[in-house]
């Protein structure tokens, strides 16, 4: 889809944006379909990429680049719920290996982790980077060359952590880095918790979408992430349609890395306070059965998640194989490989 300046407007900052809906089947990409080269590449080319720029760094100005729709100038040095300013802040940006095996094959994805966070939930692992903001802001420039780095080191991909609320100045980056010769595929590694608008503004320039989907009731997402986001379920639900709808499927090649297409994150929560149930039904229901889908079994206790009874404790091997069971039982039927490596073991274990 071609995103011109005047559907961008009409469709999403300065409007109040209705959640229009996107088509929930996708094209099916194969191996033949394979690109040689990431999208943003062509769109470069076309000179789109320049405008979609100018656009995303305009919302700034007034931003509305996330469901809080703060509306703050963050150019004019104002912050928002999500407390970032106009410049990128980044912990640190590194070839990891604890991503899912089709990002990091053998040589890392090239992670950079944004600081501050637009959900910020109670529970996070990553609270000191995303609550407290730690890291060093970065101009654009600067961006672009960590992304060049991370290519010179090898990694299959530039995964960007936690983009939401810094995204007009990834694009900006991955432009600059286009002209000077990036060519890893862009993987959007976000909570979830995005307008469909925005998200449209990444077809073509995204090649894998990593989205978590949380919680499937609004008030467990109103109760453990940031004040006020009971629309979680039903909002990331939408952009997860609009991000299938751009990329579809995982497509893997010959090395067994991920090219394109959408990934999803699920972590199980105590008490089945994430809805996993639901989770599957729903993914079941609204994309293709095969879509690659990682059910975590990681639930750790961490920054304020002892102060809630319902979670402040480990899940139970229950826990997680009930949600393996129902992901079957929907016909779920590509998960990742880490999930089914710790099902084995909760399996053995429980025998
Ligand atoms: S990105 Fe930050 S400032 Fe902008 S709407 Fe979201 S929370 Fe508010």
């Amino acid at each position: 889809m071609t995103v011109t300046r005047r559907i961008f407007l009409r469709q999403s900052a300065f409007a109040t944006g209705s959640l229009a809906a996107a088509p929930a089947v996708a094209r099916t990409a194969t191996d033949d379909t394979i690109p040689d080269q990431p999208a943003y590449v062509r769109l470069a080319v076309s000179g789109e990429l320049d405008e979609r720029v100018d656009m995303a760094l305009s919302v700034l100005e007034r931003c509305t680049l996330c469901p809080h729709r703060c509306e703050v100038d963050r150019r004019g040095g104002q912050t928002g719920l999500c407390a970032a300013g106009a410049r990128a802040t980044v912990y640190s940006h590194t070839p990891h290996f604890g991503e899912e095996l089709p990002l990091v094959g053998r040589r890392g994805s090239g992670t950079i982790f944004f600081s501050h966070c637009n959900l910020r939930c109670v529970f996070c692992q990553n609270w000191p980077i995303a609550h407290e903001g730690r890291g060093r802001e970065v101009g654009d420039h600067r961006l672009a060359e960590m992304m060049l780095e991370l290519q010179r080191r090898g990694c299959h991909n530039i995964n960007l952590v936690t983009p939401t609320h810094v995204m007009p100045n990834i694009l900006r980056a991955i432009r600059l880095a286009e002209r000077r010769g990036l060519r890893l595929p862009i993987v959007y590694n976000t909570s979830g918790y995005e307008r469909v608008e925005m998200i449209r503004l990444l077809d073509g320039i995204v090649d894998i979408y990593l989205p978590d989907l949380k919680f499937m009731d609004g008030e467990q997402s109103a109760r453990y992430a940031m004040d006020g986001v009971g629309d979680y379920p039903e909002t990331t639900q939408q952009a997860i349609l609009e991000m299938q709808r751009q990329v579809g499927r995982l497509v893997i090649d010959s090395r067994g890395i991920a090219r394109r297409g959408l990934m999803i994150r699920h972590l199980v929560m105590p008490n089945r306070m994430a809805g996993s149930k639901e989770f599957v039904q729903w993914v079941a229901e609204n994309l293709p059965l095969d879509t690659y889908v990682n059910i975590m079994p990681q639930w750790r206790v961490e920054h304020r998640a002892f102060e809630f009874d319902q979670i402040s404790r480990a899940i139970t091997p229950n826990e997680f194989l009930e949600a393996m069971d129902w992901a079957r039982e929907a016909g779920l039927s590509n998960f990742d490989q880490r999930s089914l490596a710790a099902e084995s073991v909760f399996r053995r274990r429980a025998s």
